[in-house]
């Protein structure tokens, strides 16, 4: 496309027009992304620590050569939004990112708006994909490249002043942003908290997880009954789990909060198993409308709720 001489300038009014939209954080890298990310992709599929995530088993080729995605690519934009947040009378048996509004839906929109401000900003409107886990892109790798974040160990992009409780976006674009960032530095350092507080072990190593000892793939990805041990390892959690992020320091007092569009759900916030189990079909798509337990369904859900009273020793009506 044809477009003005790209500036640093052009990057900076970006990243502010990217705050105003609620956006945490934004940064700019230009293709490719890097063998070792690829690398460390196909490390986790060759030892099945994605468990029956099938769905990333395709689209390798694509997270090797993003230009897939969008001809001409020149530079991916990767977005953050926080969704920190500690509401009082949160039992945590939801994970935060479960007490509200389905992030997919509102990144999207609100990336839409960016493509509209960088076509106004560049002077005309660039060939773009957007992208909200949905489609196969490195999108860590990308963060870490554009110095929106650093991978901590426990797997999760850690953001300079947001932390880790972050949705991420990527709009891929046919035209240059040039920006020039050192990267930022490692955010872990000697700490190991996060290890030590993984209730089953699934971080097996700084950086290494497997998803199928990991409660956030039991309770919200895998599709199947429980095996018993899979059952026992969700413990009290009925979707999702935050262990290894609350007590990262990363994450105590972090300058920016939520967006305010992921304002928690009230009636999600002291939910018990003993109610899901009583709910009807109609109920939970009442409760549950427009997040992300919705996608699930309410027979896994139920699943879910008989192994946490289990596990609780109380009874199972
Ligand atoms: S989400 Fe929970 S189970 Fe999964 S790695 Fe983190 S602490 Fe462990
Ligand atoms: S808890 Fe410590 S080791 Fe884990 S991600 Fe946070 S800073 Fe890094």
């Amino acid at each position: 496309m044809n477009t003005p001489e790209p500036s640093p300038s052009l990057a900076r009014a970006i990243r502010r027009e990217a705050r105003r939209l609620g956006f945490s954080a934004a940064g700019f890298s230009a293709p490719p992304p890097g063998g070792r990310a690829t690398e460390r992709f196909r490390a986790m599929l060759r030892e099945e620590r994605h468990g029956e995530m099938a769905y990333l088993e395709t689209g390798l080729e694509a997270r090797e050569r993003p230009e897939l995605l969008l001809p001409e690519l020149k530079t991916v934009v990767s977005l953050a939004m926080s969704y920190h947040q500690d509401p009082p009378g949160w039992n945590r048996r939801i994970s935060r990112y479960a007490l509200t509004a389905d992030y997919h839906a509102v990144l999207r929109r609100k990336a839409e708006e960016l493509l509209e401000a960088i076509g106004e900003l560049a002077g005309s409107r660039p060939n773009a994909c957007i992208t909200v886990d949905s489609a196969p892109v490195l999108e860590k790798e990308w963060g870490e490249r554009s110095a929106l974040g650093r991978t901590g160990k426990n797997t999760l992009l850690i953001v300079p002043s947001a932390g880790s409780y972050v949705f991420l976006a990527e709009l891929l674009l046919d035209m240059e942003i040039p920006e020039e960032r050192p990267p930022l530095p490692n955010p872990c350092g000697s700490c190991r908290i996060c290890l030590d507080a993984c209730p089953t072990g699934a971080l097996l190593e700084p950086g290494k997880l497997d998803a199928r000892r990991c409660i956030s793939y039991l309770t919200g990805e895998l599709k199947r009954e429980f095996t018993t041990e899979e059952a026992s390892m969700i413990g009290g959690r009925l979707f999702g789990c935050d262990a290894c992020q609350e007590r990262c320091p990363h994450n105590q007092r972090p300058l920016i909060k939520a967006d305010p569009a992921f304002e928690p759900r009230e009636e999600l916030l002291g939910l018990e198993p003993e109610r899901i189990l009583g709910m009807g079909r109609s109920e939970f798509r009442r409760l549950f409308a427009g997040t992300p337990i919705l996608r699930i369904g309410l027979r896994r859900l139920r699943r879910n709720a008989r192994a946490v009273l289990a596990n609780e020793g109380k009874p199972i009506d």
